[in-house]
């Protein structure tokens, strides 16, 4: 699959290991989010004198914000030994199974994606999430049987950036659920000071409060930037981060003020001049923009609402008078009817 720009966070292969430096271990360091972070500090607190599994955990919203790090987060805060797995790598019942009764007393399991599974193994799953049980089928046949295995209690934590798509039965199996949204400008902030930090890049105020600016509320997006940016610095300047070290990086990159990466700009331009600023269907824009449709629907789509450039209607994605404004575009005659 492509994956267009350099700061797409959909595909996460790329920068995993760079990533790991930056992600926070603990509540403390988990920037923004307060009242999110203050909650899921009392259950894990509860559970902990409880001397319990914490309740199962449903984390949803865009890639990038934090789904993975918290789920590690509640690891390290309750103690516990921490499994990560994602719903495409399941491909048979036994791949579960075989994650699922290593799982120690307590144990954090986190299944990213976890509107992916497939409907055998959310089967298992729902088993094994309600009575710590492991339904399994010996034999083919008129001489099948099914016995059940005992599990240790473990607390499942469930990504996904597709709340809508999780099943009723498999989403109520859940005690906790969050909804992360994406950042204040001035967590942002805090989290590209603590990266900078890390990293050891100098970085002036100015600097880092445009970088603020260009990183989509998304603390990823934000780190790859802050990288990407200390290269430019490094090669080009005399190390430090500046604003006019940013405002070069920005333009050398493609990226406007508002985050936006050519490829944005592109789907917007795409529903503009071939579809009359729309409506148009998720699918045929994804044909069109030459993107799969799950990194349209999941990166690019809910930033691009956020900021107020596009909608999605019940009879299709169109852009807002915002958008045409951004893009320096007049709206036609033709784009009326779709954009009032
Ligand atoms: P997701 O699982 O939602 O795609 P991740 O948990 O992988 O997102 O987060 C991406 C990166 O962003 C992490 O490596 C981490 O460094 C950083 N990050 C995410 N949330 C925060 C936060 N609240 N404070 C500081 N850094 C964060």
């Amino acid at each position: 699959m492509k994956n267009t720009g350099i700061l797409n966070g959909y595909y996460h292969a790329e920068s995993d290991v760079a990533e790991a430096a930056l992600r926070p271990r603990s509540l403390k360091d988990f920037k923004g989010q307060k009242r999110l972070k203050e909650n899921l500090s009392v259950f894990i607190k509860a559970a902990r004198e409880r001397k319990e599994a914490i309740d199962h955990i449903f984390l949803s919203g865009p890639p990038g914000l934090g789904k993975t790090t918290l789920a590690g987060i509640a690891a390290c805060e309750m103690g516990t030994e921490f499994k990560a797995t994602s719903a495409p790598a399941l491909e048979k019942p036994k791949d579960l199974a075989g994650l699922l009764t290593t799982l120690k007393e307590g144990s954090i399991f986190f299944i990213d994606e976890i509107h992916r599974l497939k409907p055998a193994i959310e089967e298992m799953l729902y088993v094994a999430m309600e009575d710590f049980e492991l339904d399994w089928v010996i034999g083919q046949g008129p001489s099948a049987r099914s016995i059940r295995i005992p599990l240790s209690p473990f607390t499942l934590i469930g990504a996904t950036t597709k709340a809508g798509q999780v099943a009723s039965p498999l989403y109520n199996r859940f005690g906790i659920t969050f909804r992360i949204n994406f950042y204040e400008r001035q967590d942002i902030v805090s989290i590209i000071l603590r990266s900078a930090k890390i990293l050891k890049v100098k970085i002036d105020d100015d600097a880092v409060d445009l970088l603020s600016l260009c990183s989509r509320g998304t603390p990823r997006v934000a780190n790859r930037l802050l990288k990407r940016i200390r290269d430019f610095a490094q090669v080009m300047g005399d190390g430090v981060v500046t604003k006019e070290i940013v405002n070069l990086s920005l333009e050398r990159l493609g990226i406007d003020r508002y985050g936006l990466e050519q490829h944005d700009r592109e789907i917007l331009k795409v529903i503009i001049e071939k579809y009359n600023g729309g409506p148009v269907g998720a699918e045929t824009l994804a044909i069109s923009v030459g993107e799969p449709i799950e990194s349209l629907e999941d990166f690019y789509e809910p930033y691009l609402i956020q900021r107020g450039f596009l909608k999605r209607t019940p009879r299709g994605r169109v852009v807002t008078p915002a958008a045409y404004r951004h893009l320096g575009l007049r709206i036609r005659d033709e784009d009326q009817r779709s954009l009032f």
